[in-house]
């Protein structure tokens, strides 16, 4: 067998598969039904059946808890991350500015404004992905959000429930987009302390994606709970934690994941750590504006 390099399109292999009318019925409904290509559908259905993709799912490294006690050493690195997901959020080791994920690529947003795509072998101290490629007939139009919190609105009424999780991508051009980037921090220095020296960053007129989640508060101290959104802007030059925006005519997807699977550290660190602190008060300093 020839070997291609890992990710080329070279690498994808064709298979041709005789099916009953049956079968090709309910493929052509489910076509018809969903707007996604047979091509997709079979893809989405062969990983599921095969055990591999986690689609529907969200892959979390680490809890929300130990990022607040100041537990910052990579536990994962990208390339195991990618297994799980091409699409998410989350920080670099030692906190080393925002993590980004977007159409199988991740990115760090640091803290001196610079933007760049890291290395398959860095490592993250706490991250959530998934598989997410939205079909067009997914999309939403938000006409117009003019902060914040008139986002969450709108997106609160493309939720069917406050029970799942939901994985949000927005496109657009956005009026105003205020991100921050947290600096490297020492291990052990809550999260609250470290943020409190956040550098923000805002950005007018910008074309990007708002990449993040929406989660439930039931699972207490292991997630950040409600919206969590990172921004990356379409020429990779802006990225950051979002802690305001607004904009006109967005492109929203927002699809719920039933599965949830969360990976622990198993470093000393982790798990000697005390985290039986409720995070919720830090973590809402840590993640919003003031
Ligand atoms: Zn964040």
């Amino acid at each position: 067998m020839a070997m291609s390099p890992a990710g080329s399109e070279a690498s994808f292999r064709q298979l041709t598969v005789d099916l009953p009318p049956s079968l090709w019925q309910a493929l052509e409904a489910a076509v018809e039904a969903s707007g996604e290509t047979v091509e997709h559908l079979v893809r989405v259905a062969l990983s599921e059946r095969l055990g591999i993709g986690d689609h529907g799912t969200l892959f979390q490294v680490s809890t929300a808890a130990a990022l607040v006690e100041g537990l910052y050493k990579g536990v994962v690195t990208v390339a195991e991350l990618s297994d799980h997901g091409d699409f998410g959020i989350g920080t670099l080791a030692g906190l080393d500015g925002e993590m980004v994920a977007l159409d199988g690529r991740f990115y760090q947003a640091r803290a001196d404004g610079a933007v760049v795509e890291v290395a398959d072998s860095a490592r993250c101290p706490y991250a959530v992905v998934t598989r997410f490629t939205p079909v067009e007939n997914e999309r939403r139009v938000i006409d117009e959000a003019t902060d914040l919190a008139g986002l969450h609105a709108h997106l609160d009424g493309l939720r069917e429930s406050a029970n799942a999780f939901y994985a949000i991508r927005i496109d657009g051009r956005f009026d105003s987009v205020l991100t921050r980037s947290v600096s490297p921090t020492a291990e052990g220095v809550p999260l609250a302390e470290a943020a409190a020296s956040q550098t923000e960053m805002e950005f007018s007129d910008v074309k990007g994606t708002l990449v993040g989640f929406w989660s439930p508060g039931f699972l207490g101290g292991a997630l950040v709970s409600g919206y969590h959104l990172h921004f990356l802007s379409d020429d990779r030059q802006s990225a950051g934690h979002l802690l305001a925006c607004s904009g006109r005519s967005l492109a929203a997807v927002v699809r719920r994941e039933s599965e949830f699977r969360l990976s622990l550290p198993e470093s000393a660190a982790f798990l000697r750590a005390d985290l039986s602190r409720d995070p919720s008060e830090a973590l809402r300093a840590a993640e919003s504006k003031p």
